[in-house]
């Protein structure tokens, strides 16, 4: 049973389009299944995480992201008593606007997008649920509920935030959003910085010798190393994550729980004022997963092989883009036919922002081929980005 402090159906916002209660779910759950059945969840599968999806079976894409991230915010949701199916939907959703090539590609449609508005990943997760899923006869998007859509947008700039009305508020007031929407965000950090040591080891672009430099990371080896001499490394690697992402999940359980004790908040709106975030780490655990995060950083996300991939990703989106606007007939219909709803609230740079939707939705293979067939480009995929970690 959740607690008073953690969303309900009956303190909800409600849907932006009003909808009978569903019978035999609760909202929540409604808002879940409605992003498993959407059409930018599958496309997850092809989107790059940190290695472009062709490169190995093994590594993560932006699913198998959202699915770990989803597996980790229940765990918490449980133990905090939130409710469980709402931090669900947010931690399945946070990723659905995530362009192709990770954040080489935002970073770069960003660029492109400059005085036409902008882009920014969250904001576009929000647009994919609320504008651009064509599943419903009666409203636009998927119609989620404020609270699922409130987790969804985790940062907004201020000038986008004084556009959203409602939804925008707490980044121009300094409210805080539900705990469900605290957990899914700090779910999200837990899973890529541990998978992300899994995926980096895989490809042999950091070694455990360096991220021992990393005291989260070697407490948890050391200790394994020393009840378990000579084991393998795949399974000691395995064995080393399991135990940093439990540390951090307990870890965070018991410093939240604290934090809860102290503002005691009876309400959702309680929760909302409290005027910090009650979804923590103890002090001790924030500075060793943010050494962590740094290790990765500098190590695997700005590592020669993959800052290789981003130039190629720059290319491809930069080309998309200009050559989208030179010849808008290149793009599908639904993207640059009149659709009222969408032209209303986007009425300025209508054609610019169509062109970021349609490339922000494409997979990796997607922009790969329309790059190949729009500038007869002759090299395959592999050959294309020269991919070295197929040992694997
Ligand atoms: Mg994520």
């Amino acid at each position: 049973m959740p607690a008073a402090y953690a969303a309900s159906k009956e303190n909800t916002r409600g849907r932006r389009y009003p909808e009978a209660m569903p019978s035999m779910r609760s909202e929540f759950q409604r808002d879940r299944d409605r992003v498993i059945h959407s059409s930018a969840f599958r496309r997850l599968e092809y989107k790059t995480q940190v290695f472009v999806n062709h490169e190995g079976d093994m590594f993560r894409t932006r699913l198998t992201h959202s699915l770990e991230v989803s597996q980790i915010g229940r765990t918490i949701a449980r133990a905090l008593e939130l409710d469980e199916d709402l931090t669900e939907a947010i931690c399945l959703a946070h990723d659905l606007g995530h362009t192709p090539f990770g954040h080489a590609g935002q970073e770069i449609l960003n660029e492109c997008m400059k005085d036409f508005g902008g882009f920014e990943h969250n904001m576009q997760s929000l647009r994919v649920v609320d504008l651009l899923e064509e599943k419903y006869a009666a409203f636009p998007g998927l119609n989620l509920c404020f609270e699922t859509r409130e987790g969804i947008l985790k940062h907004c700039s201020r000038i986008n935030a004084a556009l959203l009305g409602d939804l925008g508020a707490r980044f121009l007031n300094g409210t805080q959003p539900g705990l469900e929407a605290q957990v899914a965000n700090i779910a999200d950090e837990i899973a890529y910085n541990n998978h992300d040591v899994d995926d980096g080891l895989r490809s042999g672009l950091i070694a455990v010798e360096q991220l021992r430099q990393c005291r989260l990371f070697r407490m948890h080896h050391d200790a394994i190393v020393r009840q378990w001499p000579g084991l393998a490394s795949r399974r000691l690697t395995h064995e080393v994550i399991r135990g940093m992402i439990n540390n951090l999940v307990m870890d965070l359980i018991s410093a939240s729980r604290g934090k809860i004790e102290v503002h005691a908040p009876r309400t959702i709106a309680d929760v909302r004022n409290a005027g910090e975030s009650l979804v923590v780490f103890s002090p001790d655990m924030a500075d060793m997963q943010l050494e962590l995060k740094r290790f990765l950083r500098v190590n695997l996300y700005h590592h020669e092989y993959v800052t290789n991939m981003t130039r190629k990703a720059v290319v491809i989106i930069r080309s998309l883009f200009t050559a989208y606007c030179v010849a808008p007939e290149q793009i599908p219909e639904g993207y640059r036919g009149q659709d009222a709803e969408r032209d209303q609230e986007y009425g300025r740079d209508v054609l610019q922002r169509r062109i970021a939707d349609y490339i922000a939705g494409m997979t990796d293979r997607f922009a790969i081929a329309e790059y190949e067939r729009l500038f007869g480009a002759q090299d395959g995929h592999a050959r294309f980005f020269d991919a070295r970690v197929n040992h694997l």
